[in-house]
C-alpha cells in the first residue's frame, strides 16, 4: 500500500516535497490556509523581481543617450506595472496548481493543526498520516519602538502594494529584503535612506562585496544611516519623521513611508507543536540533518526551520525529507546554496567567505578580477563588479565564489556546480568561458589566485 503524505504549507517546501512524493508513488495532500506558492509566489521571490525588473528597465532607459537611444517622456505606470506583478503571480500559482492536479495530490484549504496524536486537523476533519511534512514559512519581524503601530509604518507585503510610488521611503534594516526593496523604490525615483544597526549592511555577504554594492546603491541615491538605530517614528510633514540615534546624535530622517525590514520568524505559534513533541527552539522547529523533528514521522523544512530562509533551500529540504521519510537515498548539499541578491549590480553568493574561512581558521588563497578588465561589463555598465574566488590552500579545491555584476545571480551555478563536485581552482581555470561574457571574470579570478590573470597587470 502507498504511504499516506499529509503536508502542510504550499510554499517552495511544501508544493516541492508534494510532488517528490507522489513520484515516489506516496497519495500526498497538501493542507494550504492561503494561495499555493506560499510566500515566494506571492508575497516575496516572484512579486519583488517583477518590480525590479521594470525599474532597473526604467533607470537603465533614463540614460538612454548614453546607451545610443533617443527616448522621450520616458514615465512609470505604477498601475499597468502592479497589473504585471499580479498577472506574473497568477499565472505561475495556476502553474502550480495545474502541477499538483497533474501529479494527483489533493489540496485542501484551511489552516492544519497538529492534533496530540500528531494528527493533521484542518476544517473539523482529521487527517491521518504516516508522513507528516510541516512547511509553515515565516511571517516579518516587527520592532517595538514608539510609533511602530503607525498606518505608515508597514512591512514587504504592504511595501509590494503601496497604491502610488512614495516620494520618500525609510527603510529599517539592511538586509537582503531592506536592500532590494531600497534599489527597487531608488530607481523608481523615491529618495529612499536605510537605517542599519551594523556597520556593514548585508552581514551574511562577503564585508568586500557588501562594501562595494553599498557604494554603487549610495551613487544612484540611496542614503545609508550604518551604525544607527530607529528609537521613535512620529507624525511629520512628509508623512512621519524617522528618529535615528547615530553615534551620539539623534537625526529625524523624513519619509512617506516606513518599511520595517528587521528579518523574518517562523509560523510555528499556536500550532499544536510543542504539544504534539516537537522541539522548538525560538521559534524554530528543531530538526536533525534529514529534516526529521523529534517525532518520528514528522518533518519540518523551509523557513519554519529557520536554517537557511530561502525559497531554493525549502524546496531541497523537502525533497531531502520526503525522500528520506520514503526510504529513498537522499542527498542534500547545503554549501551549495547560492545567496542571490537582485540590485543593480547584483549579488551572488555560494559557499564559504573570507569571513568565514578566518573564523575557522582555514588556510585558503583569494583570487578576485575587477569587471572593469571585462568587455561585457564594459558593454553593460557593470564595470564596478567584481568575481573573487576562494581555494582551500592544500588541495586548491574551490570553497566559495562571491560575485557582484551584471547577470551575478545566473552565473553563480557555476561555482554552485564546482562546490558540489569538488572541483578546483584548475578545473575553473582550464573550463573555457564563452568571449564576450562576463563568466569570463570567473576563469580570471580563479587565474588570479595563482597571480596569472590574462586581463591584470602582473602582480610580481
Ligand atoms: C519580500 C521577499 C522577497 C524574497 N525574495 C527571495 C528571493 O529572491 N529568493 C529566495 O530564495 N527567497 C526569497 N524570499 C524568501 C522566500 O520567500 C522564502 O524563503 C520561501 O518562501 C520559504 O518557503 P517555505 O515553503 O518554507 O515557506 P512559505 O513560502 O512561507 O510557505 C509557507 C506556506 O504555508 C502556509 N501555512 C503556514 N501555516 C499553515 C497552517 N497552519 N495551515 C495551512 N497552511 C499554512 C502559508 O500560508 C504559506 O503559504 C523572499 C521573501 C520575501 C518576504
Amino acid at each position: 500500500m502507498c504511504k499516506q503524505v499529509v503536508i502542510i504549507g504550499g510554499g517552495p517546501g511544501g508544493y516541492v516535497a508534494a510532488i517528490r512524493a507522489a513520484q515516489l508513488g506516496a497519495s500526498v495532500t497538501v493542507v494550504e490556509q492561503e494561495r499555493l506558492g506560499g510566500t515566494c509566489l506571492n508575497i516575496g521571490c516572484i512579486p519583488t523581481k517583477t518590480l525590479l525588473h521594470t525599474a532597473e528597465l526604467y533607470r537603465t532607459l533614463l540614460k538612454g543617450k548614453a546607451l545610443g537611444l533617443k527616448v522621450d517622456n520616458l514615465q512609470i505606470d505604477w498601475t499597468a506595472l502592479q497589473n504585471r506583478k499580479k498577472n506574473v503571480v497568477n499565472r505561475l500559482v495556476k502553474g502550480i496548481e495545474a502541477l499538483l492536479k497533474a501529479n494527483h495530490i489533493t489540496v485542501k484549504t484551511g489552516r492544519a493543526y497538529l492534533t496530540d496524536k500528531a494528527a493533521v486537523a484542518v476544517n473539523g476533519e482529521e487527517l491521518s498520516a504516516e508522513v507528516i511534512l510541516l512547511a509553515l514559512g515565516s511571517e516579518p519581524m516587527r520592532l517595538s519602538f514608539p510609533g511602530a503601530d503607525l498606518p505608515g509604518v508597514i512591512d514587504s507585503t504592504q511595501a509590494l502594494n503601496l497604491e502610488t510610488i512614495p516620494k520618500s521611503l525609510v527603510i529599517i534594516g539592511g538586509g537582503v529584503i531592506g536592500v532590494e526593496f531600497a534599489a527597487l523604490f531608488c530607481s523608481l525615483g523615491s529618495e529612499v535612506t536605510v537605517v542599519e544597526l551594523a556597520a556593514q549592511i548585508l552581514p551574511a555577504i562577503d564585508s568586500e562585496l557588501a562594501a562595494k554594492l553599498r557604494q554603487d546603491l549610495s551613487r544612484q541615491g540611496v542614503t545609508f544611516l550604518t551604525e544607527a538605530k530607529v528609537t521613535a517614528v512620529e507624525d511629520g510633514e512628509a508623512g512621519y519623521n524617522v528618529k535615528v540615534a547615530v553615534q551620539d546624535k539623534v537625526e529625524a530622517v523624513p519619509g512617506e513611508y516606513v518599511l520595517v525590514a528587521v528579518g523574518r520568524r517562523p509560523c510555528t505559534a499556536g500550532l499544536g507543536l510543542a504539544e504534539a513533541g516537537l522541539v522548538l527552539d525560538r521559534g524554530r522547529i528543531v530538526v536533525d540533518q534529514h529534516f526529521a523533528t523529534a517525532v518520528p514521522g514528522i518533518y519540518a523544512v523551509g523557513d519554519c526551520n529557520g536554517q537557511r530562509m530561502l525559497a531554493h533551500a525549502a524546496s531541497a529540504q523537502g525533497v531531502a525529507a520526503v525522500e528520506h521519510a520514503l526510504g529513498h537515498p537522499s542527498i542534500y548539499c547545503a554549501s551549495t546554496i547560492p545567496s542571490c541578491i537582485y540590485t543593480t549590480p547584483e549579488v551572488a553568493s555560494v559557499g564559504l567567505t573570507e569571513e568565514d574561512l578566518q573564523e575557522q581558521d582555514i588556510a585558503y588563497q583569494s583570487g578576485t578580477f575587477g569587471l572593469i578588465a571585462n568587455g561585457k561589463a564594459l558593454i553593460e555598465e557593470g564595470q564596478t563588479g567584481l568575481v573573487k574566488v576562494l581555494t582551500e590552500a592544500d588541495t586548491g579545491k574551490v570553497l566559495g565564489v562571491h560575485m557582484l555584476g551584471p547577470h551575478a545571480t545566473e552565473l553563480i551555478a557555476e561555482g554552485a556546480l564546482a562546490i558540489r563536485m569538488g572541483a578546483t581552482i584548475e578545473d575553473l581555470i582550464t573550463t573555457i568561458h564563452a568571449h564576450p561574457t562576463i563568466s569570463e571574470a570567473i576563469g580570471e579570478a580563479a587565474l588570479a589566485v595563482k597571480g596569472v590573470a590574462i586581463h591584470l597587470p602582473p602582480t610580481r
